[in-house]
């Protein structure tokens, strides 16, 4: 099998662990301890090793951070400059990070097991692109004009949301970031992030950088700290005025929870999934192997919209398998910084013991192991691509989202079973469809419920097309223009005519 153990033997780009320059909370335009003193630690998943002690923020140093948020947005220049002007400093925070791209990469890569390749490629690239695309819409801000019957005039007005806590996952440190980040400075509002407890490093950068791009203090705090105190703190906040959620479904709903009981906050929120790959018998089986390989092993299976059910039509089903092994069999395990992996290690021993125990019950519920299925290396948190067929759609490895690299595959006769079984979940995150019918893409597009639909691709992002989740992969879009919404509050502004009763 053509896997490593977790200490790369190929070539490594350096740096291995790259220097950790902020561990502190980033309050009102300054890295600070945390009120109690306590600080945490997060790991290197190569190693398990402890990479760096990070200030361990709660619920005061929440109310601090809100508090700055809270003057920043009240009485702070962020959300009274001209958008013009908004968008000047966000297109200098995003040069700043782009000049910092290997750094940056390493961070999340020694702190997340991340490919640094993809980290340089794909992560900070996207980040600095979804940066761009919102600094051009900060000056685009507009309501619009009513039609009021009477002798009125109206107006909207579209007026930043105020307040906004950030609660992201640690699958994609830098994108999370971002992707909420941006277009809440584009609007005008003023920010509380707590990034994941795995992954704490980079946004803390991110909130050096944005300093010294000329954000204003208070715009941009940082609380790293862990969901049941610091996330919790957030979402129940009376000051907080919305918050922009990415995670579990099951915390998505905890998150709900404390904001229906605390100041009826808006919620969005991005959520798991459990994404069908269907592929019918007219495709190039090379493509699509391909694709569903990349769509279920990229990031380690770490991805909310990961391929993870496979569905292949009966014609070419056989050869598929058969492939799909090889291919498995080719996906290299190893160290992140070595550019020849394909595939590093799991975010940490929670994950590494979550993702194992799932392939036991793969195989206690009778499914068969076709690859895979156990760790990669005696040191470090390394799963062998994994591939399981005879899957039944009731089986728990077919409906729990694994967030690991594990490949459930399936079999079916006719376009309508396809559309049957993918549908046969209650998540609605993405779906991938392989085939030359334009008809068949068409008709399978327009039928499965997600948020997303990729024909003959997978993972094609982009910041103008709306991300988000159907059914129980949440509501609400990130990426693209409607995203601004969920940052944005409606005024309707009527005025009576001189002419009018009133007078
Ligand atoms: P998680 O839900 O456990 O944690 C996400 C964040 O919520 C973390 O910052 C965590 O500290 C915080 N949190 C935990 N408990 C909390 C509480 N009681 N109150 C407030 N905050 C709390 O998810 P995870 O394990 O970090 O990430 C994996 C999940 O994220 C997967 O389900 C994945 O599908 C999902 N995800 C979804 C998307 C998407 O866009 N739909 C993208 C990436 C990841």
């Amino acid at each position: 099998m053509a896997t490593t153990n977790g200490c790369s033997n190929g070539k490594v780009a350096r740096p291995a662990v790259p220097e950790i320059k902020f561990t502190k909370l980033f309050i009102n335009g300054e890295f600070v301890n945390a009120v109690s003193g306590k600080t945490f630690e997060t790991r290197d998943p190569r190693t398990g090793d402890v990479l760096a002690r990070v200030a361990e923020g709660d619920k005061t140093d929440v109310d601090l951070a809100v508090k700055a948020a809270r003057d920043a947005f009240e009485h702070g220049k962020w959300p009274r400059m001209s958008g013009y002007e908004r968008s000047r400093i966000m297109n200098k925070f995003a040069d700043l990070v782009e000049q910092h791209t290997e750094e940056l990469a390493a961070l999340d890569g020694a702190d997340a097991g991340k490919l640094l390749l993809l980290g340089k490629i794909i992560d900070i690239p996207s980040a600095v692109q979804m940066l761009r695309y919102y600094a051009g819409a900060a000056d685009k801000i507009h309501g619009e004009v009513l039609r009021v019957s009477g002798k009125y005039q109206g107006y909207t007005l579209k007026e930043p949301m105020g307040v906004v806590g950030v609660i992201i996952p640690w699958n994609f440190p830098t994108m999370m970031f971002f992707l909420k980040v941006s277009p809440a400075l584009a609007a005008g509002c003023t920010v509380v992030v707590k990034p994941a407890e795995q992954t704490p490093l980079s946004a803390l950068y991110y909130a050096h950088l944005a300093k010294q791009a000329g954000i204003p203090d208070g715009v941009i705090n940082v609380v790293p700290g862990f969901g049941e105190t610091a996330g919790a703190a957030i979402s129940s906040h009376m000051d907080v005025d919305s918050v922009a959620f990415t995670g579990s479904t099951e915390i998505g709903r905890v998150i709900m929870e404390a904001a229906a009981r605390s100041n009826l906050k808006t919620v969005s929120l991005e959520l798991g999934g459990k994404s069908p790959m269907i592929i019918f018998d007219d495709a190039d089986i090379d493509m699509a192997v391909n694709l569903s390989r990349l769509a279920i092993f990229f990031n380690k299976g770490e991805i909310c919209v990961a391929g993870s059910r496979v569905y292949v039509q009966e014609g070419i089903y056989d050869e598929f398998v058969k492939k799909a092994v090889e291919a498995a069999q080719d996906w290299k395990v190893g160290d992140p910084f070595d550019v020849s992996s394909n595939m590093g290690p799991q975010v940490d021993q929670v994950q590494f013991e979550r993702v194992l125990k799932y392939i036991e019950h793969g195989k206690s519920e009778g499914a068969t192991l076709l690859t895979g299925g156990k760790p990669a290396s005696d040191k470090g948190y390394y799963i062998e691509p994994t591939i399981f067929t005879d899957v039944k759609e009731e089986m728990k490895i077919a409906q729990d989202e694994i967030f690991g690299p594990v490949m459930c595959l399936m079999k079916f006769k006719t376009v309508e079973e396809a559309i049957e079984k993918a549908n046969c979940t209650r998540y609605g995150l993405a779906a991938g469809i392989v085939t030359k019918s334009l008809d068949v893409a068409n008709k399978v597009s327009r039928s499965v419920r997600a948020g997303t639909v990729w024909v003959n691709c997978y993972f094609a992002f982009d910041p103008d097309a709306p991300f988000g989740g159907y059914k129980m992969s949440g509501f609400g879009r990130d990426q693209g223009m409607a995203a601004m919404d969920k940052y944005l509050q409606v005024k309707s502004v009527i005025t009576a005519l001189p002419d009018s009763p009133w007078y």
